[in-house]
């Protein structure tokens, strides 16, 4: 039930963002929503799980950094996708329940019509019991080969993020907003090759697997990389520049969660200290949340000397 209320109010602010002023809802709707507010009123005070905010610290001016603009798809372009699966998971262990997930995913008649030949449907990987999840945008070329996200040249970015913070890869989970590589348009003059981001439908169709993968880990603390999976989890228009929401703590799933750059674009030139310093000072955020260790020298990181 919390995880319906979670999906429901994130919609609800999805719509919002949207524009939508009014939905239409059910008699039998209002009335279980009527019995989850008097069980809440009558059931014994929640224990807060997550810890107040970290203050925002007012920071000297700084000129902006250039920003990534990604190329519009035309909407025509991309194939229309049904309402998006509803997922049950067997009762179980962690293991079992992402076992079944692998499966649903995996076998997504959806998922399937949009891959390349030979290549595979990727769902999330990593520790079962992680504290930390990082969610990305979509698979890429390796990605797709290996099934596994983040393993091309961002995802070897990202790993070292991990190691910078005293973790390894394997203690967090890494997952994304899209299960498989959103193909390029096909029409005469635009190339296949490459990648784009995923259109809001088709973030709208794989979410309830990203919301599974955190329903199955149950982490403590989300960090989304970049402004798509930023839109993927705040809503679509939410995010208009990901300069005015990262470093800030927000919430996805009843989760705090932290927003900052994606790795690609710590890639792309100019490489700077300035870019690492503000996706590590995010990340420090992050590390003082959980209550990682973090050494003066760590402190330190990409501080120019
Ligand atoms: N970029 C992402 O956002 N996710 C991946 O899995 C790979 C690259």
């Amino acid at each position: 039930m919390r995880t319906a209320l979670h999906a429901l109010t994130d919609e609800l602010r999805r719509l919002r963002t949207a524009g939508v002023k009014t939905v239409a809802v059910s008699d039998e709707t209002v009335a279980v929503l009527r019995q989850v507010i008097q069980s809440r009123k009558s059931g014994p005070p929640k224990a807060a799980t997550a810890a107040p905010a970290a203050p925002i610290v007012a920071k000297a001016y700084e000129p902006p950094l250039p920003t990534y603009v990604p190329k519009p798809v035309a909407k025509a372009e991309v194939a229309k996708l049904p309402p998006p699966p509803v997922l049950a998971l067997p009762v179980g262990d962690k293991q079992t329940r992402w076992n079944a997930l692998h499966e649903l995913v995996r076998t997504d008649a959806t998922c399937l019509a949009h891959l390349r030949p030979g290549k595979k449907v990727v769902l999330g990987v990593g520790n079962l019991d992680a504290r930390i999840m990082f969610v990305g945008e979509a698979p890429g070329a390796e990605e797709e080969i290996q099934g596994e996200p983040f393993v091309g040249p961002a995802g070897e970015l990202l790993t070292k993020m991990i190691q910078a913070m005293g973790l390894k890869r394997g203690d967090v989970y890494i997952g994304n907003i899209m299960n498989w590589r959103p193909e390029m348009p096909t029409s005469a003059g635009m190339s296949q090759v490459g990648n784009r981001p995923p259109t809001e439908e088709e973030m709208r169709y794989c979410l309830p697997y990203l919301r599974a993968q955190i329903d199955v880990v149950n982490p403590e603390l989300i960090v989304a990389v970049g402004k798509t999976a930023a839109e993927g989890l705040m809503g679509f228009g939410a995010v208009k520049t990901l300069g005015e929401v990262r470093g800030r703590w927000h919430e996805f799933a009843g989760k705090p969660l932290m927003v900052t750059y994606h790795p690609s674009y710590l890639l792309r030139p100019p490489v700077d200290n300035r870019k690492k310093r503000l996706v590590w000072e995010d990340l420090l955020k992050v590390m003082e949340r959980a209550a990682l260790p973090i050494s003066e020298r760590q402190r330190g990181y990409f501080l120019d000397k």
